[in-house]
């Protein structure tokens, strides 16, 4: 089965994409990691992206496209897309060769989605996420699993979170009524307990 996860940024999309890939073995494809990645590979796809994330910017299409092809030629038992298609142009991109299921939008209220993002935290090594509020590290600044620093990613502060808020709603509401016309599309509150929300994520794909 391929399922996108969409929502406003802190609904808790990339929780449940991984809670999901461990449940049923889909690829979790997301596209903001794998340009975060290539940044820090230091690849000229990755230094040009990051201009654009840092400004809470989407990244320019043709790059996008690059890394979704790579990603989606990998996919084999099922896929979960977070964070892909934001757009019409992603989406027709993405319907060219490639099909959708079940479109889980991850509802959250706007302040909500602020409190969280600018409390999220990432170790610089492994990655492991954090969250201020309600997962913090046991050690002030430190890792939990492997000791590296915790960080602040570039693109959490209030003012680009608000920028990205406002992309989502010019951009990718529209990708959400398509999805809604073609009778693809479950609402889930995302305002629950993480395990509720999965709980009704897996009852809405009567998987
Ligand atoms: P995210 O981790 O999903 O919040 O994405 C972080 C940033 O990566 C976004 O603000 C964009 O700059 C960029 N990005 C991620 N996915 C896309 C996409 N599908 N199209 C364009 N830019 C993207």
């Amino acid at each position: 089965m391929n399922i996108l996860l969409i929502g406003i940024q802190g609904c808790g999309k990339g929780t449940q994409a991984k809670l999901l890939e461990e449940r049923f073995g889909w690829k979790h494809i997301t596209t903001g990691n794998l340009l975060r990645e290539n940044f820090e590979n230091k690849t000229e796809l990755g230094i040009i992206a990051k201009k654009f994330m840092d400004a809470g910017e989407l990244v320019p299409d043709k790059y996008v496209f690059q890394i979704v092809e790579d990603a989606l030629a990998k996919v084999d038992e099922g896929s979960i897309l977070d964070g892909f298609p934001r757009n019409m142009e992603q989406l027709r991109f993405l319907e060219k060769n490639f099909t959708i299921d079940k479109v889980i939008l991850l509802d959250l209220s706007d302040e909500k989605a602020i409190e969280r993002v600018s409390s999220r935290r990432n170790c610089i090594d492994c990655k492991k996420d954090y969250n201020l509020l309600y997962h913090k590290p046991k050690v002030e600044g430190i890792c939990d699993v492997c000791g590296g620093k915790i960080v602040q990613r570039d693109d959490d502060y209030e003012d680009a979170i608000k920028k990205r808020i406002e992309k989502f709603y010019k951009e990718t509401s529209e990708v959400i009524t398509y999805f809604n016309e073609e009778g693809k599309l479950i609402r889930v509150n995302a305002d629950d307990p993480i395990d509720t929300i999965q709980a009704n994520i897996i009852k809405a794909l009567d998987v």
